[in-house]
């Protein structure tokens, strides 16, 4: 499988985020908002305001104008015919058209509306000496009535009219007011009092009072108006004064949050474009960033670092007969498995699909080696997926870096490497130069034991094991040798890693068991009872079907379990421990025993060798061999056959050469010795020969 495709995955932390980014992107847009809108209604306010006490003004002007032409007129009635009076009177009147005509184009004067709230019947208070029935603000002239004329052209009562339609009905009123005093200094030219007295008390005088309180009245509004303009001006701006701070630091409260939220969501996604949503391991991308790290470290320090490419094989099998969650659930725990393996300083990576990669920072290409053996083991136990049970294996390029190399060429020597080791069927393989050349011997190997295994290359040595109480023969350990058409008989050291790192190790395993049990049921029909113990790899015991090939091999030999001995090393115990355990069983239910082998060079924890089924510990030679010569070796062995004892196991020491070892040995309680000192691996013939005639080499040492 290549990668599933996990865009469209948004953690919900940064769905959270998004909608809060959104939200106060839209209240500070709200508050843009409402402060264009506030700013605008006060430059509004400020203008009707400006133009309206401009025509408020401009109307207090002309209301004097309209006084002055009243006291004026009076003047020229109280002064007989002096000319001068009726000059000035004309000026003033020429003066007030001009004020109001000035009044009617004044701009802006068409938005302001006022009301008239009554039409020209103004009343007629009072009286002045010598001007009967004129009011308070004009004295009356002889014989003045109020009129019962209609107004002018003033609207009608309470409706609202513009200061254009005010003004324009003034002038109107004035023009006529100016027709009506030219008749009115005729008459008084030609001494017709009565016509006079008549002409002012029923026109002239209801027209200059109609004409004064118009005046007064939208003067007295445009006053008004100001006033409530400014007092909510006034308003506005206390609401504005602590409107704005408040305003700001709202604001600037949203702008720390914003930023807040901000940063989080771009350290979320600034992690989740290094990290693989998968598997949460670190992504190629993050890979490559370690690996610069790592090279620049080396160029001051000159330990140069070790990579590891790895792809697993088969898994699009998996993907594509079982689906993709299978599928993820599977690299979901080999990243973890990967993860166990390395230290803490390494880095384990996705680079995508089924690729993994390993950085050993400051670990040369024996330490890749390494690693490369616990990846192949730590996958070699099946993963439980749900029910299904999977088998996984991988191909592993290793590259460690060259002075001054960049990361992408050292991923690129991996992926090298990678693809012949996948190629070749190899496991693992490195590669700079002098690993070519073993990883071409390595190739022609496996080829080789392909055709070994077919043409009965592979044979078996015995060696025996002699139990320390009676030194008898208790068993024989089966070892595998290659019988080369060209270089001779090859030991196991030569092609054993080769083989468990490939499947070919279960063919391997199944032929070594075949002979193994094989030669036993011979030896049962010479009459020899011999337990046969058989090697088996960690690849090989941790598969599912293991005690199945086992179980069919010894009914088709015929041979009863408790003959076979299984060996197997603490490493296979700890690479996965419950499914050793649970194999161990079935093995047990078989009948066939179970040995530790080279015990004391891994690391299993007392708590595992409690719970295992196993009945012998096989203490490594390492140990056994220096004994004589190194006190904390004896040490070592003497807690291991303690350990063993109180386990209830048998334990055997491995490689004894000499006389002082084996007494050693049999000082500590060691129940079972094996060693060159007894016997080298043999032929099953010169076995079955030392059964024959037990006083032959092996057991008569024993007895010395
Ligand atoms: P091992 O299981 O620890 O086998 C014992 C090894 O110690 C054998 O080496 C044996 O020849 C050697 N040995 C025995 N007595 C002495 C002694 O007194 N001194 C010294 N120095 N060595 C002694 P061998 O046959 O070369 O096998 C090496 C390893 O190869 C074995 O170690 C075992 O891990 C592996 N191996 C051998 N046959 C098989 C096999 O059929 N399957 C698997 N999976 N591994 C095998
Ligand atoms: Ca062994
Ligand atoms: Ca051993």
């Amino acid at each position: 499988m290549r990668a599933r495709a996990w865009f469209g995955r948004i953690p919900g932390s940064a769905r959270a985020s998004r909608r809060a980014s959104a939200a106060l992107a839209v209240i500070l847009l709200a508050l843009a908002l409402a402060a264009t809108a506030s700013s605008w209604y006060q430059s509004r306010m400020i203008n009707l305001s400006t133009a309206s006490m401009a025509t408020g003004d401009a109307y207090r002007e002309a209301r004097y104008l309209a006084t002055a032409q009243k006291t004026e007129l009076l003047y020229a009635y109280v002064s007989g015919r002096s000319q001068e009076e009726r000059d000035r009177h004309a000026e003033i009147g020429r003066q007030l058209v001009v004020a109001l005509q000035d009044l009617r184009e004044m701009p802006g004067n068409e938005e302001i509306a006022v009301t008239q709230e009554t039409t020209g019947k103004p009343a007629m208070q009072g009286d002045m000496p010598g001007m009967p029935g004129m009011g308070e603000e004009m004295p009356a002239m002889p014989g003045m009535q109020a009129s019962d004329e209609p107004a002018m052209t003033a609207p009608s009562p309470g409706v609202p009219v513009t200061d254009r339609a005010v003004a324009a009905g003034l002038l109107g009123q004035q023009q006529r007011y100016l027709g009506l005093s030219d008749e009115f200094f005729d008459l008084l030219d030609s001494h017709d009092t009565p016509a006079v007295a008549s002409l002012l008390q029923r026109e002239i005088n209801p027209l200059i009072e109609q004409i004064d309180h118009e005046l007064h009245q939208v003067s007295a509004q445009h006053y008004e108006m100001n006033m409530t303009q400014a007092r909510e001006m006034t308003k506005a701006s206390t609401m504005l004064q602590v409107g704005t701070p408040l305003v700001f630091g709202v604001g600037l409260v949203l702008f720390a949050l914003l930023t807040m939220i901000t940063r989080s969501h771009r350290r979320n996604i600034q992690t989740q474009a290094r990290q693989d949503a998968l598997t949460g391991l670190p992504n190629r991308i993050s890979f490559h960033e370690s690996g610069q790290q790592a090279l620049r470290d080396a160029a001051k320090t000159g330990v140069q670092p070790t990579m590891l490419v790895l792809d697993l094989d088969g898994f699009k099998d998996v993907n594509d007969s079982l689906g993709h969650y299978y599928g993820d659930q599977l690299l979901i725990e080999v990243g973890k498995r990967l993860r166990t393996v390395v230290r803490a300083q390494d880095v384990t990576a996705r680079l995508g699909g089924d690729e993994f990669a390993v950085l050993l920072v400051a670990q040369g290409a024996e330490e890749g080696t390494q690693i490369a053996r616990r990846i192949t083991t730590a996958l070699h136990a099946p993963f439980l997926i749900e029910d299904v049970t999977l088998d996984i294996e991988a191909s592993i390029g290793i590259a460690t870096a060259e002075r001054d190399q960049n990361v992408v060429a050292l991923i690129r020597h991996a992926d090298t490497a990678m693809y012949l080791a996948k190629e070749h069927k190899l496991g693992y393989t490195h590669y700079d130069g002098d690993h070519d050349k073993n990883t071409a011997s390595r190739l022609g190997l496996l080829g080789a034991l392909r055709r070994a295994l077919d043409a009965e290359e592979i044979v078996l040595h015995y060696q025996p094991k002699i139990a320390l109480d009676t030194g008898e023969m208790s068993g024989v350990e089966a070892l595998a040798r290659w019988q080369h058409p060209t270089r001779g008989l090859l030991s196991p050291a030569e092609f054993i890693p080769v083989l468990e790192s490939t499947t070919l190790g279960h063919r391997f395993t199944a032929h070594v068991l075949a002979q193994a049990l094989a030669q036993t049921r011979r030896w049962l029909d010479e009459g020899i009872r011999l337990p046969v113990a058989v090697n088996v790899s960690t690849r090989c015991l941790l598969d599912e079907r293991f005690p199945d090939t086992v179980a069919r091999l010894l009914a088709g030999s015929n041979v009863p379990g408790e003959l076979l001995c299984v060996e197997i090393t603490e490493n296979t115990v700890m690479a996965d421990p419950t499914m050793t355990i649970s194999i161990l069983r079935r093995l047990r239910e078989l009948g066939a025993k179970i040995a530790i082998d080279d015990f004391g060079t891994g690391y299993s924890s007392m708590t595992y060798l409690k719970m295992l089924p196993v009945d012998e510990l096989k203490i490594d030679r390492s140990f056994v061999g220096d004994m004589t010569a190194d006190a904390s070796n004896v040490v070592l062995v003497q807690s291991a056959v303690d350990l063993g004892h109180n386990l209830g196991l048998a334990v055997v020491a491995e490689g004894v050469e000499d006389i002082p070892t084996l007494e050693m040995l049999r000082g500590l309680g060691c129940d079972i010795a094996q060693g060159y000192y007894f016997a080298r691996p043999l032929p099953a013939d010169q076995v079955t020969a030392l059964m024959k005639h037990p006083r032959t080499k092996g057991s008569l040492k024993l007895r010395t």
